[in-house]
């Protein structure tokens, strides 16, 4: 088995326990044989700031820290890849990680951690990515932020900003081939659905048609689609397994065992990719 997405002990959201030894140990037991060992990286936040709800900047200096611990090891039988996360930032396919960065590792894995920017529908600090990260939550005037925000989204409409995501994430693609994976993708629309787009109210295959484009381009290029255990819409996968795309599992770990959220969960991910494997038609 393989897992591209381990988190590191030097970021504060990875668990002490994440140093390579440990790491390594894990993965013979849960029987994971190629992995990727990841810093998260971003170079700059939503609001200008060091810090922003859960992320923060993390930069040159945090990853070369790393890539020195994580090159200091040599693994005893797990074939390791090191890499980044990272964010995609807007439409255009702007990611939030210097090309000479990206060139120091094997793999970046591209996320959306918070909405991206769009063309008909700009990047607010009013967003907040869940809502109770929101310094009004639960008042009024967080009630008021709210709905206004829901307006601005509604007006888009969802159809829009599947389009731009898809958009962003194809032009980022080909713009930096060090992107070897598309991170806990699933149906690439959580961010939308967090932010309020009606997803629903854009049928299945007109869904499927604005991810063609991205199907291919995965495919020709060889990169990861991504799945936990949320597994992903069963049509989209069988259009994008039938175009040769290749799937990966995650847990997205951060702890080894236990926590919110630990590699161990692994398993999780690929009983739902063999469940999407076992209805493909
Ligand atoms: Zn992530
Ligand atoms: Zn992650």
């Amino acid at each position: 088995m393989k897992d591209f997405h381990i988190h590191y002990h030097l970021d504060e959201c990875g668990a002490d326990e994440m140093t390579m030894p440990n790491i390594e140990k894990a993965c013979i037991d849960l029987g994971i044989d190629e992995a990727a060992v990841l810093k998260h990286y971003s170079q700059a936040m939503p609001n200008g700031e060091k810090d922003w709800v859960c992320w923060h900047v993390q930069g040159t200096k945090e990853l070369d820290k790393f890539l020195s611990e994580y090159r200091a090891y040599t693994p005893k039988q797990v074939k390791f890849h090191c890499g980044v996360e990272t964010e995609l930032l807007n439409d255009k396919g702007d990611i939030n990680i210097p090309v000479e960065d990206q060139n120091k590792v094997d793999i970046v894995q591209l996320s959306i951690h918070f909405m991206i920017d769009t063309q008909k529908l700009p990047m607010d600090m009013i967003m907040y990515p869940d809502t109770y990260f929101c310094p009004e939550y639960g008042t009024e005037a967080g009630k008021k932020l709210w709905n206004s925000w829901l307006e601005r989204v509604n007006s888009v409409g969802a159809e829009y900003l599947l389009e731009a995501t898809v958009k962003g994430y194809y032009n980022a693609i080909k713009r930096f081939p060090k992107i070897k994976s598309l991170a806990h993708m699933g149906n690439g629309v959580g961010h939308l659905v967090r932010y309020g787009a009606d997803i629903e109210s854009v049928p299945m295959s007109r869904r499927i048609e604005i991810y063609e484009p991205l199907i291919k381009l995965m495919a020709e290029n060889g990169i990861n689609w991504e799945l936990t255990s949320g597994g992903m819409w069963q049509e989209l996968f069988n259009v994008a397994y039938k175009a040769g795309v290749s799937f990966t599992c995650t847990a997205d770990g951060h702890q080894l065992y236990q926590g919110w959220g630990p590699l161990c969960k692994h398993t999780e991910a690929e009983e739902a990719l063999a469940k999407l494997l076992a209805n493909y038609k």
